[in-house]
């Protein structure tokens, strides 16, 4: 949460706690959460209705939360199997941002997207910076120095983000992603859609499929002279609750020339490029191979206000206002497909349907 933000809760007639030092990483001291109306104490969590936070809470604080409390906070259910039996077994009611549902009511609560779009951006700024020469077209009465060019894999909110930062810049600006719908948002950013004359992939809910061996092979080799000839490459590539595709070797990465630069956004979850190592500067050939590693919390005061606003929406969507300025009642509706499909844990059991079959080991 961010101090400017308190009064949204307030308002809605919230007591809001925070625990000491909860924004330093954010660039908020105690002092702005007390001009903000909140209450700075050691002793937040105590007799809370609610705990929010970015990451989900650690299983010992889980086991102190008296049964009804809920909790809203990323919590990657398929990854995170113990803390779901916690939260299951202390009778914790569990939110986890990753399972807002995409659809167009919600998208004021999608943190997926509001912290990829502080990814992609930042992608783009470390590729610029990383790179030892011009993003821009420079004519002056030196000489020409011709634009950078930037090839960015995954058109996602990522990509795009990064795409658009990177024309910003003035670099040119190639993209390629599996789905039908990305080679028209690609072109509408001003960068070329690169076309492998492939089948495109698309999956449900307007997301990509997982590749067969030979596709991602014959997408590779296709790739391949695009890759050797950028100056940068930013990788973005994911398909849900999978790891992310491996769509570059590091063979392919030995082509680029002299002072290349790759950004792998997808660093953490398996790596788009063979050999990125997550938070981490390596060399492949001739090129700097930079791995993201919880890249939005390199941009904290916007990504953290975005997360905070998503967060503000969601728990408003849950809560029944108090009447002239009364206490709020945190009173989720199951029937709301955003509240129901957010949901991992409910009065002692698993709600969300796959990861409960993760839990007893049914195969789907
Ligand atoms: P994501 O993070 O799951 O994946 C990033 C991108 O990687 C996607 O565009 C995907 O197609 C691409 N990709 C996957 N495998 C690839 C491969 N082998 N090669 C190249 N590219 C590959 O996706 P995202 O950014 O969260 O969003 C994906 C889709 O969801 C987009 O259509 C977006 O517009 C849509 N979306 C809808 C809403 C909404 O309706 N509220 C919100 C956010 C995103």
């Amino acid at each position: 949460m961010v101090p400017e933000l308190v009064g949204k809760l307030t308002g809605l007639g919230y007591e809001v706690a925070v625990e000491p030092g909860a924004g330093v990483e954010a660039l908020a001291s105690d002092e702005d959460y007390v001009r903000a109306g909140a209450v700075v104490s050691p002793d937040a969590l105590a007799g809370a209705d609610l705990v929010v936070s970015v990451q989900p809470l650690d299983p010992l604080v889980i086991r102190r939360l008296p049964a009804g409390t809920a909790t809203m906070s990323f919590l990657p259910p398929a990854q995170s199997l113990d803390l779901v039996a916690d939260l299951r077994d202390c009778g914790v009611t569990s939110f986890a941002m990753e399972l807002v549902p995409r659809i167009s009511r919600a998208q004021s609560m999608d943190a997926l997207s509001s912290q990829a779009l502080v990814a992609g951006y930042r992608s783009a700024v470390v590729a610029a910076g990383l790179l030892r020469r011009f993003f821009p077209l420079n004519m002056t009465a030196a000489g020409t120095v011709p634009p950078a060019e930037i090839v960015v894999l995954g058109a996602g909110v990522a990509g795009l983000q990064a795409i658009a930062t990177c024309k910003r810049l003035g670099a040119v600006v190639k993209a390629y992603d599996v789905r039908a719908a990305a080679a028209e948002e690609i072109r509408s950013m001003g960068a070329q859609s690169i076309d492998l004359e492939l089948e495109t992939l698309e999956g449900a809910g307007g997301y990509a499929r997982e590749m067969t061996e030979d596709r991602a092979a014959r997408q590779r080799e296709l790739l391949t002279p695009y890759i050797a000839n950028a100056d940068a490459l930013i990788t973005t590539a994911a398909v849900p609750g999978r790891q992310a595709p491996m769509l570059v070797t590091a063979e392919m990465v030995e082509q680029m020339r002299p002072g290349s630069v790759v950004v792998d956004l997808a660093a953490e979850t398996g790596g788009n490029v063979e050999g990125s190592v997550p938070g981490k500067v390596v060399r492949i050939g001739n090129a700097q191979v930079w791995g993201g590693f919880n890249v939005p919390s390199q941009m904290p005061a916007p990504a953290s206000k975005l997360y905070a606003q998503n967060i503000v929406n969601l728990v408003t969507l849950m809560t029944v206002k108090g009447e002239d300025g009364g206490p709020a009642t945190f009173a989720p509706d199951f029937e709301d497909e955003i509240v129901s499909g957010s949901c991992v844990t409910r009065e002692g059991h698993v709600w969300h349907e796959p990861t409960r079959d993760l839990l007893e080991g049914v195969t789907p």
